[in-house]
């Protein structure tokens, strides 16, 4: 795993986002808005990696950096910067682990992926529970409601958490788990204890990313065990509402957290709806 590491990228976000104390991993004594960054790989004066920034619920965007004698060039995920800088880094980092993990952004993924293609976050032929319907990332009640939360049958149960779809893992904090699919789409789960997978890995859909709890490394916190299932494009949360996940279509409610799935006449609501797990994949 890619060590939490204070380098030059946390050194230049001193100076343009916020005060920057420590990269330690996080506790819930120490949790603030400070940047976590996390390198991925490091090759040939190039860097990737993540930036947490932990909160009610973590936000975490791609870093791209270049040392060069003139200095440091540094872009993240979502912006014009970090694309013109990906075009060369595509180059640079060809053939590399981080040149896989730039590959799955929209810069050099785009109309690779049109569709976000999910399943269900659990395994198939299983039926957990809607336990918070479409909310907002970082628990505001404004746009995008990317966030759904699950968990199994058992309130206060611990269940295993599946890949909604194949990809390569991002750790970009304690307790939070994101794939990021290709053509700019990634999936978040954060609650999750006994994490199975290490950044880098390349995993296919199904595989067993950890087990649902009310653990909260990255901020926020969780009065029974779940996980908040998120989606993103190109770096940013997305709407759910209209989305199919595992053949079932997202429905946001009148407030966050309502709302419901809906598959062939039935419709299931949180909090409590009962969603089965056919093994469909999503096409929206
Ligand atoms: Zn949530």
């Amino acid at each position: 795993m890619p060590q939490r590491w204070v380098g030059r990228v946390a050194a230049l976000f001193v100076a343009t986002v916020v005060a920057f104390a420590t990269v330690q991993p996080a506790t819930a004594a120490s949790i603030s808005t400070q940047p976590m960054a996390v390198r991925f790989a490091a090759v040939n004066g190039w860097e990737i990696g993540t930036l947490a920034y932990p909160g009610d619920e973590p936000r975490v965007v791609l870093y791209l950096s270049r040392q060069t004698a003139a200095g440091v060039a540094l872009a993240t995920e979502g912006t014009a910067e970090f694309e013109a800088l990906s075009r060369e880094a595509g180059v640079a980092l060809a053939g590399t682990r981080g040149g896989e993990l730039l590959a799955t952004t929209k810069s050099l993924g785009a109309g690779a992926s049109v569709s976000a293609a999910l399943g269900l976050p659990w395994t198939d032929g299983k039926a957990w529970r809607l336990t918070g319907g479409p909310h907002n990332n970082a628990g505001k009640s404004k746009h995008p409601w990317s966030s759904l939360d699950f968990n199994g049958p058992a309130s206060g149960g611990s269940y295993k958490v599946r890949a909604a779809r194949g990809g390569i893992v991002v750790r970009p904090c304690a307790n939070l788990v994101q794939i990021r699919h290709g053509g700019g789409w990634t999936t978040s789960y954060y609650h999750l204890k006994t994490i199975q997978v290490r950044a880098g890995q390349s995993i296919d859909r199904g595989s067993l990313l950890g087990y649902t709890s009310t653990k909260a490394g990255c901020g926020g916190s969780a009065n029974g065990p779940h996980v908040h299932f998120s989606v993103l494009k190109n770096g940013s949360h997305v709407n759910l509402n209209g989305l199919s996940i595992g053949g079932w279509t997202v429905k946001e409610g009148s407030g966050q957290y309502y709302g419901c799935l809906v598959r062939n006449g039935a419709k299931k609501c949180a909090p409590g709806g009962s969603v089965y797990n056919s093994g469909a994949i999503g096409t929206g």
